[in-house]
């Protein structure tokens, strides 16, 4: 039996994360869940919005299912979400947007962004001089431009994918991506020829036009934090929008599974938000934990609920609440378990 950390979080979080939790108990899987409060909550109970105990059960599990977490507006506040990846270092954000019907998608799209999730510019290094200037500091390491290429290269062979495209500024930011262009290419060399894996790279400017107006170009992307961050927003509005993204958090030794979007809100706690993010994350769970047959289940049971317009969320201009969405996807599930 291997343990699941479930962190719930704030607005929208425990609604998806109900939702997720409902379609993974109709999967009959060899999992046990530990909820734990983190984020706001957790800091008017405990006077911290991420407890020792939170992180150390989090450490302890074999995987961690996460909601989403409201930024409340206190200065010293720095997220949970960020001090989970920092300290269990999940250096690797996966974040696939692929189009589950092409009617409600701006594009038939099928592209994983692979997002460097430890250093860029959101170590929380920001400090104030004397003029009232505000300084942000922004790390990229040789060792972590390196681990997150051959992450890709490694996810690229093993998801059978077809090309790697490297999205930097280069042409401005030269020390720091210009090290991380010249050793994707260093990498590259070798995994085109011994994998067939073809690679290019483009300007993360140009990456933004690209993926509106001709978004097959790109296969797959290798990116540093920020832009990862921003491209894969922006992946997510061309698939129908923020609520059908998901995203794994990956490190030597942990993982996070989580939707791309944040608390929402505006919407929380009026069974509207679409739940389909956080499922797919909990999918993507299931294949780190090589269950790939019950995590199949799940894409193609979400496939075939939004093949039938009644069933649509209201993100995308259905009629379906965030429960009963999930009772539809659980009796598709039930169907496409009983017939394999
Ligand atoms: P963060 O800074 O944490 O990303 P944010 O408020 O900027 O948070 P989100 O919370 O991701 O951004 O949401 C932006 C908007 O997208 C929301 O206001 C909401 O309307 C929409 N949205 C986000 N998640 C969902 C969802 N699961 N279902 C439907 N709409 C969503």
């Amino acid at each position: 039996m291997q343990k699941i950390c479930v962190v719930p979080g704030d607005g929208v979080g425990s609604e998806v994360i109900d939702s997720t939790l409902n379609i993974l108990e109709c999967l009959d899987l060899p999992l046990s869940f530990e909820r734990t409060v983190v984020g706001i909550e957790s800091f008017e109970k405990n006077g911290a919005y991420l407890t020792d105990d939170a992180l150390s059960l989090a450490s302890d599990c074999d995987a961690i299912l996460f909601g989403a977490l409201t930024t409340p507006n206190d200065r010293n506040y720095v997220s949970p979400l960020l001090l989970l990846r920092w300290n269990l270092e999940l250096f690797a954000n996966v974040r696939p947007a692929k189009c589950l019907n092409p009617e409600f998608c701006l594009s038939p799209l099928d592209l994983v962004i692979i997002r460097e999730n430890s250093e860029g510019i959101y170590g929380g290094m920001e400090r104030e001089l004397d003029d009232g200037k505000i300084v942000t500091e922004r790390i990229v390491s040789e060792a972590g431009c390196q681990r997150i290429i051959d992450f890709a290269f490694k996810y690229a062979i093993s998801n059978s994918r077809k090309k790697v495209s490297c999205v930097h500024k280069a042409n401005v930011l030269r020390a720091s991506d210009g090290m991380f262009k010249k050793l994707f290419y260093g990498s590259a060399v070798n995994y085109a020829f011994y994998n067939k894996i073809k690679s290019d790279d483009c300007l993360v400017d140009a990456a933004a036009m690209y993926l509106c107006k001709e978004p097959d170009i790109f296969d797959m992307i290798v990116t540093l934090n920020l832009y990862g961050d921003i491209l894969s927003d922006e992946a997510a509005g061309l698939i129908g929008g923020l609520g059908f993204a998901p995203s794994a958090n990956i490190g030597e030794e942990h993982a996070l599974f989580e939707p791309i979007h944040g608390s929402a809100p505006d919407i929380a706690n009026k069974d509207v938000a679409n739940p389909t993010g956080s499922i797919l994350s909990a999918a993507m769970m299931l294949e780190y934990l090589d269950m790939t047959n019950k995590a199949a289940v799940i894409w193609d049971s979400v496939k075939a609920v939004y093949s039938d317009k009644n069933k649509w969320t209201k993100d995308i201009g259905g009629n379906c609440g965030t429960e009963e969405f999930t009772w539809h996807l659980r009796n598709e599930i039930n169907q496409q378990a009983a017939n394999r």
